[in-house]
């Protein structure tokens, strides 16, 4: 599965945390980030990322084309909801992309963790499914 990490600055921390607890799921999957999250999870777990731009220079809207384009499985977007971003239009575009396209996104890490759990047992594989379908 391709799974898209996104984290806003004062997020980062978490995710980092995250994706460290949660690394023998996420190593079997193809993992994706907008640039500094990516560059960040690359230098502190030495998992291998696929690094889009920095959100606020269009990493959000690529990811958002990634979705349009039936190429992203999961996205975990930790945003941070008490600080304003320059970039909201683009996070919002990004979420509605992933409603449009029914692609599971957690914006917490409550969610986040369902998801993993999720998908590790198996309950995904409908996203392979419909793909074959259609
Ligand atoms: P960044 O972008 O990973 O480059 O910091 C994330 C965002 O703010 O959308």
């Amino acid at each position: 599965m391709n799974i898209a990490l996104v984290a806003h600055d004062e997020k980062k921390d978490d995710l980092i945390q995250f994706i460290t607890a949660y690394r023998p799921i996420l190593q079997k999957h193809d993992l994706f980030a907008t640039g500094t999250t990516g560059l960040r999870i690359i230098e502190e777990t030495g998992l291998p990322v696929t690094r889009f731009r920095s959100g606020p220079l269009g990493g959000d809207q690529e990811i958002g084309a990634a979705i349009a384009r039936d190429e992203m499985d999961l996205i975990i977007f930790l945003r941070d909801p008490l600080t304003a971003q320059p970039h909201e239009p683009d996070v919002s575009a990004l979420l509605r992309l992933s409603d449009v396209y029914c692609v599971p996104l957690a914006t917490n890490m409550g969610t986040a963790e369902v998801l993993l759990k999720g998908l590790e047992a198996g309950f995904f594989e409908w996203r392979f499914i419909r793909r074959e379908r259609e």
